[in-house]
């Protein structure tokens, strides 16, 4: 019998053969096997233990920084979604903000600039969950998660619910040692005392400069590389004579040479296919090695062998 007609019982949603492409911003790639959306924490957590440990489990949030590959996703994908895990409380009094995963940065950002709790209006630049800035130390203008976000929790593997200071998350420049199968469900942060009028204007200014300088309204997954030391992606792909040079469907925008776009008709192959390209010629033409910030997830084909065994 298939593991997926022997899936747990839930009283959140189990999608079969869902796209995954629709949820993600690049709207590229083939279904996930199984799309788990919980009702809540309790579910996703009676949900986690009673999976087979062999089923690979893949988290989503928004999908503003991945690309699905064309073969799909073999396991369970997790996506975050609903008030259960959209709250915003704010004390500010205290300077603290406490979130669930899928909130908006974008509303944490705003949530805490009404409150008059400074250091979270990047977040206003960044068009993710929480759950994805945790993870990736989501960041701009100089300012990052890992330098607002005091606690993260959520529920492992296993179904145990985890919680982690942040000064245990090893966070680095667009990284985080997020543990393999751990699903953020809420996270903390802290700032110091503002006036919510001057956040608000550095939050309208954030937003105009993204306007101005980003494709934002272009299928895309915002930076494809992280920047290496010292120099910019963006300045190394242009160099390279990439921007704005089509690749099937996919490009490097002409508007900033590191976003990868979407023109139309791209295949997550053709995405990945030019962002390979371009690393090699970077390589080759500059010595640098180009590290992808947007996160590859899936098989590049269907029968790709990656998928857990069905039991007799
Ligand atoms: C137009 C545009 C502009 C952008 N600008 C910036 C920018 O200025 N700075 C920047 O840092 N990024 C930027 N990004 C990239 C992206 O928005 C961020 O990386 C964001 O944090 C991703 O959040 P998400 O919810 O979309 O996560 P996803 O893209 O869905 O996932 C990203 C990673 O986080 C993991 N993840 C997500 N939610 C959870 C969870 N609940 N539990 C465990 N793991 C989880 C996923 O498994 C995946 O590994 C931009 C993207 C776009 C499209």
């Amino acid at each position: 019998m298939s593991w997926r007609n022997a899936l747990p019982a839930v009283r959140g949603k189990l999608l079969i053969d869902e796209p995954l492409a629709p949820f993600t911003w690049l709207r590229v790639g083939g279904p996930a096997e199984v799309l788990f959306l919980p009702a809540d924490e309790d579910d996703l957590a009676a949900f986690l233990s009673a999976l087979r440990t062999d089923i690979p489990l893949t988290v989503l949030g928004v999908g503003s920084n991945v690309i699905v590959r064309d073969g799909g996703v073999a396991g369970v994908v997790v996506r975050l979604a609903g008030r259960a895990f959209a709250g915003v409380t704010v004390d500010g009094g205290a300077g603290a903000i406490t979130v669930g995963a899928a909130a908006l940065d974008s509303a944490v950002a705003r949530a805490a600039a009404k409150a008059g709790i400074g250091g979270l209006e990047f977040l206003a630049g960044i068009p993710g969950t929480v759950g994805g800035a945790v993870t990736m130390n989501a960041g701009c203008y100089g300012a990052e998660t890992a330098g607002a976000v005091t606690a993260v929790w959520g529920v492992d593997r296993a179904g145990a619910r985890r919680v982690f200071q942040a000064a245990e998350l090893g966070y680095a420049y667009r990284h985080s040692d997020t543990p393999a199968g751990l699903v953020w469900t809420g996270a903390a942060f802290h700032g110091p005392r503002a006036d919510p009028e001057v956040l608000g204007q550095a939050i309208a200014n954030i937003t105009q400069r993204r306007e101005t300088t980003q494709p934002i309204r272009e299928k895309t997954g915002g930076s494809t590389f992280k920047n290496p030391p010292g120099d910019s992606a963006w300045r190394l792909i242009d160099a390279a004579g990439w921007r704005g040079k089509p690749y099937g469907g996919a490009m490097f925008s002409p508007l900033h040479a590191n976003f990868l776009i979407n023109t139309g008709e791209a295949t997550a192959a053709d995405l990945e296919d030019l962002g390979e390209a371009v690393r090699a010629d970077v390589a080759a033409k500059f010595g640098v090695t180009l590290e992808w910030e947007v996160r590859r997830v899936g098989r590049k084909r269907r029968d790709d062998r990656d998928e857990p065994k069905d039991r007799a």
